[in-house]
């Protein structure tokens, strides 16, 4: 049979090695990760591991299964380079053929613009690997001042986790409200309160040029005292190791692939956070760095390597835990949708609908209503409207008009 390889250990390429196996493929499946671990989860990474309750290693698909589907997995080996003539990848361990091959390499957390001496003891870190979250974990224990670059999601949740641990928490966001860029201002200004709420300090409008000595360095030359950094914002396709290969990226980095996750190379394709799909259904090419994408992303190469009809375009759903809140997110709302919120915005559960111009849900976010989100996913992916009236009132569900 055909030798797939594929490369990256992450969820995109474990769950790809073993869909190929469960819809019949029976060619050699490798698949090659650069990190010492057997893919792991990371979501837990930013939560459960920081405080303690998690090693964070545990693998995502038990080895004796991975032996059982006869997945040769290669760890602590790199690709470093591309040859799509010679159909090899070349890692740091000598070439490696393939027949298909799935790039599945997620992406590396952007490191700030300025320098980055370490402050106090502490350090200044990034937030991707176990590794990273032993590391912090080990500021967490011993109760620094962690000063987090970035109100975003990552930032939020280890601000939540430093808190617990009993750390002075100050945060810097360079935009005017936390997730400024991801969420409308309506959406995220009540967030401010829970940073507050737990006394986490949240500086907004706050630009960090660098890290010195002293601590974190701000645009108007004004230093912020740290004992160690945390920098959360955002992450980059991990995608240099194709360069001179003439795989086609988008400008951010991402392989530009088709609605089947098909690269710019013959055989070849790309999932998860390294990847950015074309949505027919969103009319753009969308780079989605959340675990539910992967998850799908991967099912859908599995299928496109074993020649079966595939197509990639899921209506966006993430989560996050912060803050002691679970919030859940599905959908991406047009620009000229309109906000709906349901029920009392100030009620501490709350969600918030975004509807077009037909009253059909496009987006929408639940802090600790899960039902909510159950109800309101199925209304985004069939397009089906709602009646405004009966949407705000959080007493009736979420069905349509
Ligand atoms: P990855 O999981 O990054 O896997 C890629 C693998 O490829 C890595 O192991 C990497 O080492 C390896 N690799 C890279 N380059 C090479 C190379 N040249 N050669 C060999 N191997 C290579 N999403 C949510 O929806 N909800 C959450 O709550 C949530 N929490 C998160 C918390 C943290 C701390 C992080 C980092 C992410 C979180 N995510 C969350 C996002 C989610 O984990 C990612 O979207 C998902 O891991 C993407 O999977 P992937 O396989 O594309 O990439």
């Amino acid at each position: 049979g055909e030798r797939v390889l594929i490369v990256g250990g992450g969820l995109a390429g474990v769950r790809t090695a073993v869909e190929l196996r469960e819809r019949g493929h029976t060619g050699p499946v490798t698949l090659l990760g650069a990190e010492p671990h057997r893919p792991y989860d990371r979501p837990p990474l930013s939560k459960a591991v920081l405080l303690g309750e998690a090693e964070g290693d545990e693998p995502l698909v038990p080895p004796a299964d991975l032996a059982a589907a006869d997945i040769t997995v290669l760890t602590g080996r790199r690709a470093v380079g591309l040859r799509p003539a010679d159909r090899e990848v070349d890692t740091d361990a000598g070439p490696l053929p393939w027949d298909r091959l799935v790039i599945a390499t997620g992406a590396d957390p952007l490191p700030l613009p300025g320098p980055a001496a370490g402050p106090g003891n502490g350090g200044v870190h990034t937030l991707r690997t176990v590794e990273d979250a032993r590391a912090l974990r080990a500021v967490l224990g011993a109760r620094r001042h962690l000063v987090i670059i970035g109100a975003g999601w990552i930032g939020a949740e280890v601000a939540t986790a430093a808190r617990r641990a009993g750390c002075p928490v100050t945060v810097l966001e360079a935009g005017p409200q936390p997730l400024a860029g991801t969420l409308p201002a309506g959406v995220t200004a009540p967030m401010r309160a829970w940073y507050a709420e737990i006394g986490a300090e949240l500086r907004t409008d706050a630009r960090v040029t660098g890290v010195g000595p002293d601590g974190v360095v701000l645009a108007d030359g004004t230093a912020v005292a740290a004992g160690a950094v945390l920098v959360g914002i955002g992450a980059r396709a991990a995608t240099a190791w194709t360069a001179g290969s003439g795989l086609p990226l988008e400008e951010d980095g991402t392989v530009t692939v088709d609605s089947a996750l098909r690269a710019g190379l013959p055989d070849v394709w790309a999932a998860g956070d390294c990847a950015a799909h074309p949505s027919a259904r969103y009319g753009r090419r969308m780079a989605v760095q959340h675990w539910d994408d992967a998850l799908r992303a991967a099912a859908t190469v599995a299928a496109g390597v074993l020649g079966e009809p595939a197509e990639h375009d899921p209506v966006p759903y993430f989560w996050s835990e912060q803050f002691g809140r679970m919030l859940q997110w599905v959908g991406a709302p047009g620009p000229g949708d309109r906000v709906l919120y349901r029920g009392d915005p100030a009620d501490p559960t709350r969600t918030v609908l975004w509807l077009d111009e037909r009253d059909v849900p496009t987006a929408v976010l639940t802090v600790d209503r899960p039902r909510d989100l159950a109800q309101a996913r199925r209304a985004v992916e069939r397009r089906t409207p709602l009646d405004p009236g009966r949407a705000a009132d959080p007493g009736t569900p979420l069905k349509a008009a």
